[in-house]
């Protein structure tokens, strides 16, 4: 089998260096072209040397174009106005997009999902197996407890983190909210401070933690008089993520336009 020409945009963050190496372990790829925010001081770094895993000879550059018109597959843990311009210049240049940044706004989701009708998108807040399944989980547990069962959301993340609360949450507070046949816009509660009052019936909280380097831990919590069920994942390391999204990267590569997830790769689709 031919390889895979693979691009890493924001090659130099901690996400993009994994995604360099787990490529490379896996097999089956060439990274072919790496870059960084420009007047960052890693531009002109050879992408590999930045990743621990010897030079492969190419050099992070800051023209993204660059990246998309060289590879196959682009893979993108950057910051959202970065991932709106990679999106659409996937959809200019006819390249696969795998897409893990989070915190976008509604606007920038939208941009992500008009480039997706040209081009095929994976988009994913967590590309872990464990995550994915916990997905599902939670959707049926709140499909089999009624709202008598209060449901918080509990994360907590490295210090480095930049969005509250994780995209990871947040579609496990949809996932819920899907179980139960409600919108969750209308009953997320993200902040409590001073006095909130009485919790609401039928609403999903969540609460944030930071600190250190804990790489990604998530707790769902359906809480009713008399007893508690708590649905949990711990990421030990983030080469969980980095390895679905080489494999995400192996399965996008030739699939027809479209928004896919990581059901998709990992056969969980309903
Ligand atoms: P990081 O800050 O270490 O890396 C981001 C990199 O993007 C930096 O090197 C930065 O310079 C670069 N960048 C910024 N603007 C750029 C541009 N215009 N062009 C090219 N590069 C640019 O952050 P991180 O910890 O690697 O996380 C990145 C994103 O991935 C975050 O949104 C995080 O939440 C997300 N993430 C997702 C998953 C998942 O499974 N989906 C897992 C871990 C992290």
């Amino acid at each position: 089998m031919p390889e895979i020409k693979i691009g890493v945009v924001g090659c130099g963050g901690r996400m993009g260096r994994m995604l360099v190496s787990e490529a490379k372990a896996a097999g089956g790829f060439r990274v072919v072209a790496g870059s960084e925010a420009p007047g960052s001081a890693l531009l002109g770094k050879d992408v590999g040397e930045l990743a621990g895993v010897g030079a492969l000879g190419v050099a992070a550059v800051a023209d993204a174009a660059a990246v998309f018109k060289a590879a196959e597959v682009v893979l993108d843990f950057t910051v959202p106005t970065a991932s709106v311009a990679h999106a659409r210049l996937a959809a200019e240049t006819g390249r696969a997009l795998v897409l893990g940044t989070t915190g976008l706004d509604a606007a920038q989701g939208a941009a992500v999902r008009e480039a997706a009708k040209r081009v095929p998108i994976m988009w994913a807040a967590n590309f872990s197996l464990g995550v994915n399944l916990l997905l599902s989980l939670v959707e049926q547990a709140a499909r089999a407890l009624g709202d008598e069962y209060d449901i918080e959301i509990l994360e907590m993340h490295h210090r480095h983190k930049v969005d509250a609360p994780s995209g990871t949450a947040l579609v496990l507070g949809e996932a819920a909210a899907r179980g139960r046949g409600v919108d969750l816009g209308s009953l997320s509660e993200r902040v409590r401070d001073g006095h909130p009052g009485a919790r609401k019936r039928g609403n999903i909280g969540f609460a944030v933690l930071r600190g250190g380097d804990v790489a990604g831990e998530h707790s769902v919590i359906f809480a009713a008089p008399g007893e508690r069920l708590e649905l949990g994942h711990r990421a030990g390391t983030r080469a969980i993520f980095a390895r679905g999204a080489i494999s995400a990267a192996r399965w996008v590569a030739g699939k027809p336009a479209g928004l896919y997830d990581m059901k998709d790769v990992l056969g969980l689709r309903d």
